[in-house]
């Protein structure tokens, strides 16, 4: 397959899909080819489903042949990332206690994509249950930066964003707690959404923190996002958290233009360690939007260096007590008919990794009596905190514009001691503790060609600003694609 079709994106190739351009079909093996070609050296991928995107694919062309419309993502092959359940393709949130665990459902996300048309290769390589920003807290392998294979793709949601910036997948969805949607967009030079917390139905997506999490789309344009989080947006009577709002519709705003728009710059994130170069691309990125028409000012977050330390209570302690069903006996393995009681310890000794157990640790010890006011109950002020900060500064301006990240995509092993690691995403965490959407889109390079992801961070339910303001953020920067991967597979 010519690389043009591994990056014409989602909304381009449904389009040719509709139009009989190209069949589902030819586009599923098309990029099944190109995942079997280079996903062993880039390991963006845990499972791949032959057999069950080529038979989805025939369903969609059949429709097709029949006069019926399969949908908006008609014959779109997608990636899932593997904390998001799937009917009857293994799901492990990349860690070993679920090894060969086979879904007996889909998750309404994913339900939502196949009922639009879109395929399902396979399930995509991630920390062991979405905790890491690199990937290599995968319980199984890590997943390599498609930039540079000695750099890691970012994380929990590295191989989303791997596999859409090597053409494995035309689009991906991705979970974010804290930064695992955005973050490894923005080191992968790709797009990533976090919607509003609530906005995607979280049933399915396999819990870490459950206040926090959400599930969102990678892909290659600020389009495709917003293309998909039409398409799975939206009240489920299956999450309690899911809001009762109908999908919201963002495509109009792609060609809105930021004429007006009031974006703030907020004082402290610009501060302490941040590269001199993604501050650069970032305030670039500010007088690209200037110069489109929209007013920039200086705001202030100040309770934001809270963030960290309260998420690192808050995460921690909600997936202590989400990790509990974990006791080896309700999740199975392969090849069944074992006893029962060599199961448990089989899966004891092959069970959590180390920074699972270090979460459960910490959360454990925050929740317990005479701990909670002093942790969690002192968490969840801060966040209180940092919400009213930035209910406050959206009193002044629509958007807020900010790094991503501090760095571009670190240096596998770079980052060991765990506090390093968590740093990584100083920038994600008061998105998730406020509840607000927030997207990564790239804004260039550095000079060693590594890509810079500026984030832009909106009110409550307000994602159509940001695709508004994401969309010229592309149109002045443009997409570039990772050389490796542009010959045909
Ligand atoms: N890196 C953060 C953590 O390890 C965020 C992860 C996420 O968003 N799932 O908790």
């Amino acid at each position: 397959m010519s690389a043009e079709l591994a990056y014409a994106g989602a909304a381009e190739l449904a389009r040719r899909v509709r139009a009989r351009e190209v069949s589902a079909v030819e586009l599923t093996d098309a990029f099944l080819a190109r995942i079997d070609a280079h996903d062993g050296a880039l390991g963006a991928y845990l499972a791949v489903d032959h057999e069950g995107a080529r038979n989805r694919a025939l369903i969609v062309d059949a429709m097709i042949a029949a006069g019926q419309d399969p949908g908006p993502l008609a014959g779109v092959p997608v990636g899932v990332k593997d904390v998001i359940v799937t009917e009857g393709l293994v799901t492990t949130a990349a860690s070993r206690i679920l090894d060969g665990w086979v879904p007996p459902y889909d998750a309404t996300a994913v339900a939502r994509l196949r009922a639009a048309g879109a395929i399902v290769l396979g399930k995509l390589n991630c920390d062991e249950f979405a905790m890491g920003s690199s990937n290599e807290r995968s319980g199984y392998r890590p997943c390599q930066n498609p930039w540079d294979l000695g750099r890691v793709p970012g994380g929990s949601s590295g191989g989303s964003a791997a596999a859409v910036a090597a053409g494995l997948a035309a689009a991906t969805l991705g979970t974010d707690t804290g930064g695992s949607i955005r973050q490894p967009a923005a080191f992968c030079g790709v797009v990533g959404l976090k919607p509003t917390y609530g906005r995607v139905s979280r049933w399915g997506a396999i819990a870490f923190a459950s206040s926090l999490d959400q599930i969102g789309p990678l892909a290659g344009s600020v389009e495709d996002c917003a293309l998909l989080l039409e398409v799975i947006a939206g009240a489920d009577p299956r999450d309690a958290t899911s809001i009762d709002q109908p999908a919201p519709s963002l495509r109009p705003a792609l060609t809105a233009g930021v004429a007006g728009l009031k974006v703030g710059l907020p004082r402290e994130y610009f501060e302490g360690a941040l590269d001199p170069e993604v501050a650069a691309a970032v305030r670039a990125a500010g007088d690209a939007l200037v110069t489109a028409g929209a007013e920039l000012r200086e705001v202030t977050l100040p309770h934001t260096r809270f963030a960290l330390p309260a998420y690192y209570v808050v995460a921690p302690a909600e997936a202590a007590s989400n990790l509990a069903r974990y006791d080896g006996v309700r999740f199975g393995h392969r090849g069944g008919g074992r006893e029962l009681a060599e199961m448990y310890a089989t899966t004891r000794a092959e069970g959590f990794g180390p920074e699972v157990k270090r979460r459960i640790m910490i959360g454990t010890y925050a929740l317990r009596a005479g701990h909670y006011e002093a942790y969690y109950r002192k968490a969840q002020q801060v966040r209180a905190l940092i919400k009213r900060d930035f209910d406050q500064a959206f009193e002044e301006v629509d958007v807020l514009l900010t790094p991503t990240t501090p760095t571009a995509a670190f240096a596998r092993g770079e980052k060991a001691a765990p506090l390093d690691m968590y740093l990584a995403d100083v920038f994600t965490l008061a998105c998730n503790l406020a509840g607000i959407p927030g997207l990564a889109v790239p804004v260039g390079a550095t000079a060693s060609g590594l890509p810079i992801g500026a984030q832009l961070l909106g009110r409550a339910l307000d994602e159509v600003t940001l695709v508004r303001a994401g969309a010229e953020l592309e149109r002045a920067f443009g997409t570039r694609r990772p050389p490796a991967y542009e010959g045909a597979a």
